[in-house]
């Protein structure tokens, strides 16, 4: 075990201002006295974005103005250092992290970099397969989908450009052509296009959509989506992508301009390079969320596995990645004063996944819930989120009540 000796005052570095790195500063900046640590935060934008919001963004339904908001105006600077760069290297042995204008020392590490897309090895997917990761990303999905609707008036034989392949039925691709379903109305009379030539393909290999979720709630959003003029393929395993398209099943071509990619999330690679010891980019973490074989390494968030009590691990969620950041700082507090640290344990309030303006379907509290009902709780779940962050004031500036 790397233990911790420290005379001076401990500096704690938290990597990634996502859902869990923000909340354990943000958690940090409450528990400790002055003094009492050096909190660096680092983040390679000097915003915080709500990942999952970014279907919304990413379909052209919604401004990325409404999807981040400033980290000075989140943390106390007189708590927090924030630090806006890219992580390149880190270095557990020298504990230190390399960015990439400058090195950074730490005496405990908090590792929330989010995670990445997993392509599963099929080809072609890195090089030619959109994702919905960032704002960023997002921007250049909304850019590129509106460019493909203006060349298609140049090239109107090319209906391919019309065509957007969404690989991936699990809540990301879900909610992503529930969205776009939603644009393809004002696409088309902004580009003076025939809405029956549209094609939005959802392409699955596992035999539902949103595997292991309520069966009879499933049957209801594909109704919903199908009505959209969404069109599924499940059971379909995407073998390749082209720079014309997707080849699927037993060699079935399907030519598309726009592919986008949401069918895997893995953790970041910059973990794994560490020496540290992963599952497909992910920590299997103690149940104080360290890092195995490391004491002062706390991993949370997308990069970090979980296991419930029949050994299963927990899908990355936002959900998660917020309780893992209040116990993490929980963790670290505990720590610096020589206190017993505290297990984690999730507590999950349920599951909504919208379908686009309206409609969501879900479990929380033990109930089922669909359309309008479960599109306000999911609403509900975002202001709350919102209040915890940044209080009132947050929730008046974001909340899009307009
Ligand atoms: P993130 O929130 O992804 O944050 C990682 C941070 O690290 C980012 O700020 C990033 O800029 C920064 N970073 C990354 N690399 C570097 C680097 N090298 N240097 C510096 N900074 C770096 N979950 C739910 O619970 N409910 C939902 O409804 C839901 N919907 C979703 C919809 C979509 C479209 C997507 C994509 C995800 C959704 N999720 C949902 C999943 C959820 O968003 C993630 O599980 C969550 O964001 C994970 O939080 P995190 O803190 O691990 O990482």
């Amino acid at each position: 075990m790397d233990g911790v000796e420290m005379n001076s005052i401990p500096k704690i570095v938290i990597l990634g201002a996502g859902y869990s790195g923000i909340m354990t500063a943000l958690r940090l900046q409450k528990e400790l006295n002055y003094n009492e640590a050096d909190v660096t935060l680092v983040n390679k934008h000097d915003y915080h974005y709500f990942t999952t919001q970014l279907h919304m963004t990413a379909a052209g339904t919604d401004n990325p103005e409404n999807n981040r908001v400033s980290i000075l105006k989140l943390i106390d600077e007189f708590k927090i250092d924030f630090v806006k760069s890219t992580v390149v290297q880190i270095r557990p042995q020298d504990r230190k992290v390399i960015l990439e204008d400058g090195t950074l020392s730490y005496d405990y590490l908090v590792i929330a970099l989010g995670g990445e897309s997993e392509t599963f090895g099929i080809p072609g997917l890195a090089e030619y397969a959109l994702t919905i990761r960032s704002i960023n990303s997002t921007r250049l999905i909304r850019e590129h989908i509106e460019y493909q609707f203006a060349r298609f008036k140049r090239e109107p034989h090319r209906t391919d450009l019309l065509t957007i392949v969404v690989g991936g039925a699990g809540f990301t691709g879900i909610e992503f052509v529930g969205e776009l379903a939603d644009r393809v109305p004002e696409l088309c009379r902004q580009f003076d296009v025939d809405p029956s030539l549209v094609k939005i393909i959802n392409i699955e290999a596992a035999p539902t959509v949103l595997p292991g979720f309520d069966p009879e709630l499933v049957e209801y959003g594909m109704r919903v989506l199908e009505r959209k003029g969404v069109t599924f393929r499940i059971g379909t395993p995407i073998r390749e992508c082209t720079p014309d398209g997707v080849v699927v099943g037993d060699g079935e071509e399907i030519k598309a301009a726009t592919v986008i990619w949401t069918g895997g999330v893995r953790g970041n690679r910059l973990i794994e390079e560490a020496g540290i010891e992963t599952a497909r980019g992910r920590v299997k973490v103690d149940e104080y969320l360290r890092a195995p074989g490391y004491d002062n390494i706390f991993v949370v968030g997308d990069c970090s596995l979980v296991f419930n009590d029949e050994g299963k691990p927990y899908p990355p969620t936002a959900q998660i990645a917020v309780q893992q950041g209040v116990n993490c700082a929980q963790n670290l507090v505990a720590c610096i004063r020589n206190q017993a640290l505290k297990p984690f344990r999730y507590q999950h309030k349920g599951t909504l996944a919208s379908l686009g303006k309206g409609e969501a379907i879900g479990v929380a509290f033990g109930r089922k819930y669909r359309g309008r009902t479960a599109a306000w709780m999911k609403k509900a779940n975002d202001l709350r989120y919102l209040f915890v962050l940044g209080g009132i004031m947050l929730v008046l500036r974001k909340g899009r009540f307009i």
